[in-house]
């Protein structure tokens, strides 16, 4: 999808600050941070949104479940993490490429950055 900001990342049309990278997918920071460590974690494959997978993408679920405690730890978030998945704009979802928001490290605990 030539007009997908995540696809152009994924492609290096875009430039992104990678962590992550593996066959299905990467990992970068986010561009406007919503806590110390806010990074995303994408499947190179476009997919709009978790609502749109079903079970032709088992695989691919599995593998973002699966790669986001191996994120968690090589960004050190040893007290504890948040993985988020704003599906649909009607809740916050503003680019249409999944992805879960991995964030920790927030500077106050009572503070998460997001609504619970
Ligand atoms: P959403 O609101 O869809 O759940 O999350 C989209 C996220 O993408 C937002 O946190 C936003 O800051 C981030 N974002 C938007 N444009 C860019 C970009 O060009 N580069 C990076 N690294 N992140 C972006
Ligand atoms: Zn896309």
């Amino acid at each position: 999808m030539t007009n997908c900001l995540f696809c152009r990342i994924v492609a290096g049309e875009i430039p992104a600050n990678k962590v992550y990278e593996d066959n299905q997918l990467i990992g970068f920071w986010d561009i406007a941070p919503k806590a110390p460590v806010h990074v995303l974690l994408i499947p190179k494959q476009h997919v709009s949104s978790l609502y749109h997978m079903d079970d032709s993408n088992q695989g691919l679920i599995q593998a973002m479940i699966g790669a986001a405690p191996v994120l968690a730890k090589q960004l050190g978030l040893s007290d504890g993490f948040r993985l988020i998945a704003n599906t649909g704009e009607a809740c916050g979802q503003t680019v249409h490429h999944v992805h879960f928001h991995i964030l920790g490290n927030f500077t106050d605990s009572g503070d998460t950055g997001f609504p619970a």
